[in-house]
């Protein structure tokens, strides 16, 4: 290598270098004697400084840090995306600093009741009643929105949107719907939704306990309904019970002041702590005829509900591993390890892409979902395939998050513990992963495998 060329080089290095700090360190070596080390370097070590050199202190540029990979957003229309937009400010502003509080009390916040009803996004894809008719894929959208920040305050709006009101629309009389849906609409009934029993869970398709017997103009509700969320301050409750006389699943909606209904607050919950679930019991709970589903007429009619909420449970749970996702992947810029951010490591990386690979994946599956639903073309088996396959990635993807956080990850004031424990909760309910599995198993063979 000639001498102007070693001289170009080690002018380009001295280029990139501190003057300031230069100047410290010529006071404590001879800087003529490096220089001319340098000098006598071979290009291809000089190079390799230079790398070192430039390497350790230019500084790197952050990438935005969005969850939407393949830019799944963009394809609402602009009207969608405001109202998502809309959706996102108010979880950032209104639910995020408070969040970490009220789980921790196992408390809800009332106060945020008002300003979530101000989105106007309640039974945001029913028709009539004062609800705003929009797309399932917009829903959707949302439930992810709202369990990106918080999975408890997307499941309390889920009981109130999804469960309960659903369960008026595709069940209820003209009448009923009438009188029920604009207040829930507004927020100002809030509503529960009572299926699962202490010992009927998974089996509530043909096992329920609960039983109703209809005397002159009224019923008598007797038994017992455990995990309802919503229901210790809900103004109404869904009651499913089983007709002694024909046998048939009948829905209720008993208000919180008829006589014979008591719902205690179950406690000791390690997920979904804001939420607030309750044991109900039913003691010859007397509920008008006026108060009967008038469309429920088995438990056919009580699975429509669950179909479309089902499909609402996989969105909150891509909505749980994005906040997760998105929590871990800001963290690996900030936290620095060896003297760089732990984003920089392989094995970093690896649970970064393998995350974010699952999470498309999650997206890309409710969105396709979501439109099958806007088709008109959703069955149980596609909810349930969608509600297994999220929710297991999903605990996959949080456990990783967890994992990044070193230590600071089972601490609450970093949301991810929160995370971890609410995928928990999202992985169990609406039909566990065994359940769903059945059903989907069931329509691609075309044998049950039920006992
Ligand atoms: C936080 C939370 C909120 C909830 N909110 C509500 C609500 O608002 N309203 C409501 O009605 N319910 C609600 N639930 C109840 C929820 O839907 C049930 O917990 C769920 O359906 C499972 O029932 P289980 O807990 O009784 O479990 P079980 O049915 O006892 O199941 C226990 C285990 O056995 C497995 N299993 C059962 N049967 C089979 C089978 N045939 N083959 C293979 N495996 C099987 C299950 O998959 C599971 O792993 C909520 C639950 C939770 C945790």
């Amino acid at each position: 290598m000639s001498f102007f060329k070693k001289l170009k080089s080690t002018a380009t290095l001295l280029k990139e270098l501190d003057l300031d700090a230069i100047a410290r360190l010529s006071q404590k070596v001879d800087l003529k004697k490096m220089v001319g080390l340098v000098s006598q370097m071979k290009e291809e070590d000089l190079q390799k400084l230079m790398k070192v050199m430039s390497g350790g202190t230019r500084e790197h540029k952050v990438p935005d840090i969005d969850g939407d990979f393949y830019d799944l957003s963009h394809l609402l229309s602009p009207e969608e995306r405001e109202v998502q937009l809309r959706v996102r400010e108010f979880m950032n502003t209104t639910i995020r600093p408070i969040v970490n509080e009220y789980w921790l009390r196992d408390e809800f916040p009332h106060q945020i009741v008002p300003e979530m009803a101000k989105l106007n996004v309640c039974g945001l894809t029913y028709h009539g009643y004062g609800c705003p008719g929009k797309s399932a894929l917009l829903e959707g959208f949302l439930a992810m929105e709202m369990a990106r920040v918080d999975a408890s305050i997307s499941t309390f709006f889920g009981v109130q949107s999804g469960l309960a009101m659903g369960s008026i629309y595709y069940c209820g009389s003209e009448e009923q719907k009438l009188q029920w849906l604009p207040p829930m609409q507004k927020l100002e009934v809030i509503g529960a939704f009572g299926l699962t029993e202490p010992e009927v869970g998974s089996a509530v398709a043909g096992g329920l306990t609960t039983t109703c017997k209809r005397q002159g103009d009224k019923w008598i509700l007797n038994g017992q309904k455990k995990w309802i969320g919503n229901a210790t301050f809900s103004d109404l409750t869904i009651i499913w019970a089983r007709d002694v006389d024909d046998g048939n699943v009948k829905g209720f909606i008993v208000e919180k002041h008829f006589p014979g209904f008591r719902a205690e607050k179950i406690r000791g919950k390690m997920a979904l702590r804001i939420v607030q679930n309750a044991l109900i019991t039913l003691t010859d709970c007397e509920v008008p005829e006026s108060h009967r589903l008038q469309n429920a007429n088995g438990f056919r009619d009580t699975a429509k509900v669950l179909r479309m909420t089902r499909a609402g449970v996989a969105w909150q749970a891509v909505g749980c591993a994005r906040g997760a996702y998105e929590s871990a992947l800001k963290y690996t810029h900030e936290r620095h390890q060896f003297g760089r951010p732990i984003g920089g490591f392989q094995m970093v990386q690896d649970l970064l892409v393998e995350m974010l690979s699952n999470l498309t994946a999650m997206q890309t599956m409710v969105f396709r979902l979501s439109q099958l639903q806007d088709e008109g073309k959703l069955t149980d088996e596609h909810a349930s395939l969608a509600k297994v396959f999220c929710t297991l990635r999903t605990r996959d993807i949080v456990s990783h998050a967890r994992e990044l956080f070193g230590g600071n990850g089972i601490l609450i004031e970093h949301d991810i513990a929160r995370f971890v424990a609410d995928a928990e909760a999202i992985y169990s309910y609406e039909g566990t992963k065994e359940i769903n599995t059945l059903i989907v198993g069931r329509a691609i063979t075309g044998q049950s495998a039920f006992v």
